[in-house]
């Protein structure tokens, strides 16, 4: 325990920054579909995310996040954390 700093303010979703205005800009950019898989998106499970994560010096800029479908989201989670497991391991 305590050593668990690996991932300091991730992939999280960056719920508290972004705006009513910048998901509607954002899914209009993708015409309402998946970024990953160009499934339609639905009002209940759009995630938004920033391609270039801030701890690799994404912003949060609207050119920087995009929406993605639940399956999408998740897969590109876990991408991320089988990253950083393996970047810290000695
Ligand atoms: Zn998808």
């Amino acid at each position: 325990m305590g050593m668990e700093q690996g991932a300091p303010q991730e992939v999280h979703i960056p719920g508290a920054y972004i705006t009513d205005e910048v998901m509607r800009i954002v899914l209009e950019r993708q015409c309402h579909r998946c970024a990953g898989c160009n499934a339609p998106l639905t009002a209940g499970s759009t995630h938004f995310d920033l391609r270039q994560p801030v701890i690799r010096g994404g912003a949060h800029t609207i050119g920087n996040f995009q929406a993605l479908c639940p399956f999408c989201h998740r897969n590109l989670m876990r991408r991320f954390r089988d990253r950083f497991a393996r970047m810290n391991r000695p």
